[in-house]
């Protein structure tokens, strides 16, 4: 169905300076018969169409040198993952040694977790966020039982303040004036999967660090849609993936990032591959495992070559649109979308995300109110990709890179039209 946007929504789009990045990618036209808005980054980012010519780049490359792209080429296979450090070190606030590609998240999670959640008698507990992502849970779970700890014990679930989606700064520190002294590690997604919670890291990482404990990270909701700052906050340890707002297909690489002043001590346990050993000394091949300094010491295998060259291609759009410009449309996007929901009239859905733009990214998460799914299928039988969450959210992400503002308006009659003819 045709719409008529107003005029100043459609002034916003054409005053965009980022506009002009939408065209760089791939994206549906049409969603169960209707055009597609597309506000689903938050789970998959698009496809960039840069992506299909890094891909093809190294498939030609196999094809016609075989084992000698190793080392010849473009991008030589070998340092591979060298390539793509700068431009994610950038998105996330990192010096380049900080930083690295490799494995999937939860994988990393572990591996980071080995090095940094050391527990003693006393202080073993893990300090998470309210509701996290069940893989989240699920690893640190698993990693206070293989210390021989009870999970029902040594878990510590941030709790939302009363009658709200939301965990305040204030409730954070009486959990850490109760439980500071046991307190070994915490684990906290930086924006909040369900919520759309965007964490304070920089307050969080001091405050653990005041109590003895290590300030660890999982990013997958934060890299690539807020400003990051993890070498300056002294966050510890971080991990993200980067097929949500990072763009770089389904299932794609996770980065990681450790802080410059763990990287060289080789003290700390680690799981060790050969690609975690000093790359100038790798091929010897010798029998003693003598670590990389920084984050690339963590490491395990050679890098996946096609996944890495479709990231490529996401981490120049990055680097040319810059965090803090994105950052600013993601603002102005998002407050155009709550403006408009909010005018939707009736009670049949609640923003539980919060309403301060410094404690959230670009995600809003509506709560349904007479819970069940018909609202959001509605709402995709009229063309909108978004998601819903179990046991009543409706989750879309209007995304700075390739969102247009004359689509939140679209999605936002959608949406109240779908709630008139329901009511
Ligand atoms: C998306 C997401 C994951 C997914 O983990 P994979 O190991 O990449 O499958 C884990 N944790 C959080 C917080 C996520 O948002």
């Amino acid at each position: 169905m045709e719409r008529k946007i107003p005029e100043e929504i459609l002034e916003m789009d054409r005053r965009d300076p980022l506009g002009h990045f939408r065209d760089k990618f791939n994206r549906p036209a049409t969603f169960n018969g209707e055009p597609c808005i597309y506000l689903c980054g938050n789970s998959l980012g698009l496809q960039p169409s840069r992506a299909v010519d890094f891909v093809e780049l190294e498939m030609k490359k196999w094809a016609e040198m075989g084992v000698e792209g190793h080392v010849k080429g473009k991008y030589p296979w070998m340092p591979y993952h060298e390539f793509l450090t700068d431009k994610m070190a950038e998105i996330v606030g990192g010096k380049p040694g900080e930083v690295v590609v490799m494995n999937s998240l939860t994988v990393n999670l572990h591996l980071l977790m080995v090095s940094f959640y050391r527990p003693t008698r006393k202080k073993y507990k893990i300090l998470i966020e309210f509701h996290p992502f069940p893989s989240d849970r699920y690893a640190v779970e698993s990693q206070a039982k293989f210390h021989g700890y009870d999970p029902q014990d040594a878990i510590i679930e941030l709790q939302p303040d009363s009658g709200s989606a939301y965990v305040s700064m204030e409730s954070i520190e009486q959990k850490f004036e109760q439980h500071g002294d046991e307190i070994a590690l915490v684990l906290i997604g930086g924006v909040n999967y369900y919520s759309g919670q965007y964490y304070d890291i920089p307050r969080i990482s001091k405050l653990a660090h005041k109590y003895g404990a290590v300030a660890g990270f999982d990013l997958a909701h934060a890299a690539g849609n807020v400003p990051l700052q993890l070498n300056e906050w002294g966050v510890d340890f971080a991990a993200w993936c980067s097929y949500k707002y990072l763009n770089s297909g389904p299932g794609a690489l996770s980065g990681v990032f450790v802080h410059e002043r763990h990287g060289k001590d080789f003290d700390m346990p680690r799981f060790a591959g050969w690609w975690g050993h000093d790359k100038q000394t790798r091929f010897k091949m010798g029998s003693e495992f003598v670590p990389m300094e920084g984050a690339e010491g963590w490491q395990l295998s050679n890098p996946p070559i096609l996944p890495m060259a479709c990231m490529q291609a996401s981490l120049q759009l990055f680097h040319e649109a810059g965090m803090n410009s994105l950052r600013k449309k993601s603002e102005q996007l998002v407050s155009l979308c709550e403006n408009l929901i909010n005018s939707i009239p009736g009670e049949r859905i609640e923003l539980i995300t919060p309403e301060n733009p410094g404690e959230r990214g670009c995600q809003l998460s509506l709560r349904v109110i007479i819970s069940d799914r018909k609202l959001f299928e509605t709402i995709s039988s009229k063309g909108v990709i978004a998601d819903w969450r179990e046991p009543d959210v409706i989750r879309i992400a209007p995304v700075p890179l390739y969102n247009t503002y004359s689509e939140i308006y679209i999605f936002s009659e959608i949406l109240k039209e779908s709630i008139h003819e329901q009511s």
